[in-house]
């Protein structure tokens, strides 16, 4: 006999980890089932050698307040959160007209961005610097109705509007490329100021104690601290329907009953292969195989034999190496650009206890296509990588013992069904472009009833994790609405 549950969760990554702890918590019998050996989505922790840290650079934005802070305060575990807060970073820039990479180490006192060194970086004269700190400001400061209002226009079109410098404008279409692995030319207004917002009023390169890995970890034990259930190594094949209702959901040989299933396996897998066309709408079937999939993040972890980067974060970009979608079109038909962006951290910059004593561990990750199959294109990006590690800091290739990768089809093999071309691998969920987000982003409750979604495609906003977690957040109380709505009407 199949157990019965109120509520089960698909996929333990930090949406569906949020989501399946509020519930819990809230008194509500919850199941989650996770198709790895371990929880943590694409933020999962990892151990080699003595060496702990996440597939991928991660960290978190907002540094002060994130989502995660507001779900284990509601959990009643605050204590448990573990910040790290980031106080300098090294930035390496390089302007057409150079030669070399110039870099800079900036400093973030209280959560706020001081830009001075930026703009000594980006090689501004004091009418331009005026004039980037009056955009800075307007972004900063822009108020949630002129914010919301942005959602129909890209971020390249809002900046256009105030002609920016060109340092400025290369650090802005780097940073749509950074934050949400997205262009300037498409990626939405409204998120990219959100995320700039963030990181200006509070901070952003956060990091936990113990990694992401911990703090997920952290979540999974409250799932089960609140009388939730944990299965991993259960791959759901099939959500199950009766008469446009949730049923439960199906492995390979076995069922589990709820009348609630929350799917954090990605809109697009979880409509098309997991419940099905035939249970939808053509028009909505229509509706999700259109939206657009993010871009990809691929990620090369140096171990080396002794430490020698002495910051957490770095960040490396030239005028020529942020991507556009004209850039991004060259890439697909097989140009392979003469530089990357490049984003890094050192783990153990922030918590000691991430690698062995007297070594070390950089994390590196550029951007590249979500496509799984593009393995050769991904190839020769880790070379790019390793060729801008050589130009700016050799000192990293000269201490590597040994090199471990990442890319779009590790991730979608971890974490996210290929079920359409060019889709699977991304970084985020879906694209945060102009048309997915804000108003426009797809409502959490799907239209088969008591089927909804949780994580980057549907219910948050901001970076990654912390849009994952907000989304956990306000799908658990969507969920336990309905819930008690059901209950109180049998
Ligand atoms: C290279 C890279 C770098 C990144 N850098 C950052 C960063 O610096 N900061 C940041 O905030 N974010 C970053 N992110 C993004 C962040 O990791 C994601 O946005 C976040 O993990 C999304 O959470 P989620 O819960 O929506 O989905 P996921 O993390 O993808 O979790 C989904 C879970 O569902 C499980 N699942 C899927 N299908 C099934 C199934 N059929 N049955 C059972 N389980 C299933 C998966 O195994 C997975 O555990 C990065 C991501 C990548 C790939």
């Amino acid at each position: 006999m199949a157990k019965q549950y109120d509520v089960i969760v698909i996929g333990g990554g930090p949406g569906g980890l949020t989501c399946a702890a509020l519930l819990a918590k809230w008194g509500v019998k919850t199941l989650l089932l996770e198709k790895n050996k371990a929880t943590g989505g694409k933020a999962v922790g990892a151990e080699r050698d003595g060496f702990r840290y996440e597939l991928a650079p991660k960290l978190q934005v907002p540094m002060r307040g994130p989502a995660f802070a507001t779900a284990f305060s509601l959990l009643g575990i605050e204590s448990e959160l573990k910040p790290i807060y980031l106080e300098e970073a090294c930035l390496a820039y390089r302007r057409s007209q150079w030669k070399k990479y110039k870099t800079a180490i900036t400093h973030q006192t209280e959560g706020v961005q001081d830009p001075t060194e930026f703009f000594t970086l980006f090689g501004l004269n004091a009418q331009e610097q005026e004039r980037a700190l009056a955009i800075l400001t307007e972004i900063a400061l822009m108020p949630p109705e002129k914010l919301d209002a942005l959602d129909d226009m890209t971020f390249q079109e809002y900046i256009a509007q105030h002609d920016p410098p060109s340092g400025l404008y290369s650090y802005l279409a780097m940073h749509s490329n950074a934050s949400l692995a997205e262009p300037i030319d498409l990626v939405s207004a409204s998120e990219q100021v959100r995320i700039l917002q963030h990181i200006a009023l509070s901070g952003g390169g956060g990091y936990y104690v113990g990694g992401f890995g911990r703090l997920l970890d952290t979540l999974a034990k409250a799932v089960k601290a609140n009388g939730g259930e944990i299965k991993t190594r259960t791959r759901i094949e099939k959500i199950n329907i009766k008469d446009g209702q949730v049923t439960g959901v199906a492995t390979a040989d076995s069922e589990f009953k709820a009348p609630i299933v929350i799917s954090s396996a990605g809109i697009q897998p979880t409509v098309l292969k997991l419940v099905g066309e035939k249970h939808f709408d053509k028009s909505y079937v229509n509706y999700v195989k259109d939206l657009v999939p993010g871009w990809a993040f691929t990620a090369v972890k140096y171990f080396l034999n002794k430490p020698v980067l002495k910051l957490p974060m770095y960040m490396m970009w030239s005028d020529d190496s942020w991507w556009n979608v004209e850039r991004f079109l060259k890439v697909k038909q097989g140009h392979v650009p003469n530089e990357v962006i490049l984003f890094g951290i050192v783990p153990s910059n922030y918590d000691p206890t991430m690698s062995p004593r007297g070594k070390q561990c950089f994390i590196a990750g550029t951007i590249c296509p979500p496509d799984p199959e593009a393995t050769g294109m991904v190839k020769k990006l880790y070379k790019k990588m390793d060729e801008m590690l050589n130009k700016v800091f050799p000192e990293v290739m000269d201490a590597v013992m040994y090199k471990e990768f990442e890319g779009p089809a590790e991730v979608s093999a971890a974490t996210r069904d290929h079920v359409l071309p060019g889709q699977g691998g991304e970084c985020v969920g879906l694209a945060q472009i102009v048309g997915q987000c804000g108003k426009y982003k797809p409502s959490p409750k799907s239209p088969v009833r008591g089927l909804f979604y949780v994580g980057c495609d549907a219910g948050g906003s901001g970076m990654g994790t912390h849009q994952a977690a907000e989304s956990g957040i306000n799908v658990a109380r969507m969920a336990l609405q309905y819930h008690i709505k059901r209950q109180t009407a049998s």
